[in-house]
């Protein structure tokens, strides 16, 4: 038992294992780490821009994690690199004790995304390279600069809790969060707050709506010949690969409503004069809950064995990834819904507006809205029987072993297609800009109140154990031994990296990207 005084007069009173700050101490902590972040809203710029520019692919997100490591332990944050067998991967450490809060984002890319930011029609920076098409070049960043807003007035007033900072590695691949919680690299974690760009600023509990998936390449061998001289004598790895194509396109039709599925052919053979020895395809198989997931993955396995038949091969298989659909932690929502209601969202400017509704013209959308100026309402649990599927996110994994929430942050514009060069367009401007600065002064309150209400993190745990997990377990699709697919868009990278380097931002030079790429903003067609 005894009484702690900080600097500001905080009264912690510790008695039968509680600790609580006055409602007004917060209060008043919590105007102070909003203010911290306006104050750092040239170093979320400069970030935000830096991650833009290298617009990495998953596992190839090597100057981002150069870059963002760099800054966290120039701030004070002890890293460990190589994370779960990830060159990419990393957690940063800050504090001592508990709680230990993790504070996570995605970092990779989109194919095909290299896009002018601020530029309202495609314009790429480099044909054909990948680049930010969904917006991952500004949550940690985000994160970043809420944690250290939190540390500053951790440090003054000397409160107890470990701030931990980590990079969703290759999440366009569902490439990484299963492999962190086989790891245990959350295992004294207390609470995930995870963070995605989206155009409002919003969080939700439950179910959620979308899917979860495995992503599986299936490799069929055969034997050489000449196509002309011998054809006889060969088997065509690649008639494999067609024929369960197109057996899963003849499927399709049988599979549930909620179901996606789609494919790519990553290896066709090597020449037509030769009968292709080798060929592969990779599917993502993406269902409602686990069970689905498992049975579609089992029907994919059955035409493997199927097209292996047909074509006199032999078939293997790998899983590359895996996310599970999401369920997202009610008082942790909760926490983080009040703290979204008293920032708001950001004061838009008429050249985002512009921005905005351009692109949405653009693209041919029936309105144009432009950029929300409406806080979304929270959210509740989806039913499964309205789950109607979509995307998936591998923070699933995580959300289903602590607890866990995404906040999205407005960084974004309403009404895209995503996975497009569309969705980089914003993601090096001021509404970029400003959906973090938003996001981050919602991040650090919720940090400030998981620090000094531990009553939140108590009951948090019971919704997780006695709510969320009391019927549904998790069942990993990974197994102890399934290594990282670390090799992925290794190729495209080497490809692209050179011209690519030649537009990274160097904010010691340019106020800003757009300033660099020499882009008047906005840039509308005439
Ligand atoms: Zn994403």
């Amino acid at each position: 038992m005894r009484a702690a005084v900080g600097a500001l007069g905080l009264a912690l009173v510790l008695g039968s294992g509680q600790a609580f700050a006055q409602p007004a101490r917060l209060d008043t902590y919590k105007t102070e780490a909003a203010r911290g972040v306006d104050e750092m809203a040239k170093l979320a710029q400069e970030m935000v821009d830096s991650v833009f520019s290298f617009g990495e692919l998953g596992f190839q997100e090597i100057e981002t994690s150069k870059y963002l490591t760099a800054q966290l332990e120039k701030f004070g944050f002890t890293v460990q690199r190589g994370v779960s067998g990830m060159p990419t991967a990393w957690v940063a450490k800050w504090g001592s004790g508990k709680p230990v809060i993790a504070l996570g984002s995605d970092i990779d890319g989109i194919p095909q995304a290299s896009q002018k930011p601020g530029v309202a029609f495609r314009d790429p920076i480099v044909e054909g390279a990948p680049g930010h098409g969904e917006g991952h070049n500004t949550g940690v960043p985000l994160n970043i600069v809420a944690a250290l807003a939190v540390k500053r007035i951790m440090e003054r007033e000397k409160l107890p809790g470990t701030l931990m900072l980590w990079p969703g590695v290759a999440e366009e691949l569902d490439g990484a969060k299963a492999w962190y919680i086989r790891d245990g690299v959350f295992k004294d974690v207390d609470v995930v707050l995870f963070t995605h760009v989206g155009n409002n600023l919003g969080v939700s509990w439950g179910d959620g709506a979308g899917t979860g998936l495995v992503s599986v390449e299936y490799t069929f061998t055969g034997e050489t010949a000449h196509s002309a001289g011998a054809p006889w004598r060969g088997r065509s790895a690649l008639d494999a690969v067609e024929l369960m194509s197109a057996g899963w396109q003849y499927r399709r039709e049988h599979l549930r409503l909620p179901q996606r599925s789609h494919h790519v052919i990553t290896n066709g053979g090597d020449q037509p004069n030769v009968v292709p020895r080798n060929a592969s395809i990779w599917f993502y198989l993406r269902e409602i809950d686990q069970p689905h997931i498992k049975q579609m993955w089992d029907i994919a396995d059955k035409m493997a064995e199927g097209a292996a038949l047909m074509t006199n091969t032999a078939w293997t298989s790998r899983i590359l990834g895996t996310g599970y659909p999401q369920h997202m932690n009610k008082p942790v929502a909760e926490t983080v819904y009040a703290n979204i209601q008293k920032v708001g969202l950001p004061q838009w400017s008429e050249a985002d507006q512009t921005l905005a509704k351009a692109l949405q013209k653009e693209l041919g959308n029936p309105t144009q809205p432009g950029l929300a100026v409406k806080l979304e309402e929270l959210r509740g649990p989806v039913k499964l029987e309205d789950n109607m599927g979509g995307g998936s996110d591998d923070i699933g994994d995580i959300s289903w072993n602590l607890p866990t929430v995404t906040l999205r942050y407005p960084s974004n514009i309403p009404g895209l297609p995503g996975h497009n060069w569309s969705s980089a367009i914003a993601s090096a401007t001021p509404i970029a800009h400003q959906g973090v600065v938003a996001g981050a002064k919602v991040q650090a309150m919720t940090v400030l109140d998981l620090l000094t209400k531990p009553e939140i993190i108590t009951s948090a745990w019971d919704y997780f154990r006695n709510v969320q997990t009391k019927d549904v377990k998790y069942v990993p699709f990974i197994k102890a031994d399934t290594p990282p697919a670390i090799h992925l868009n290794a190729e495209i990278l080497a490809k692209y990296r050179e011209e690519m380097k030649k537009h990274y931002y160097d904010p010691t030079k340019y106020k800003t990207y757009l300033e660099q790429l020499g882009i008047e903003y906005p840039t509308i067609r005439k």
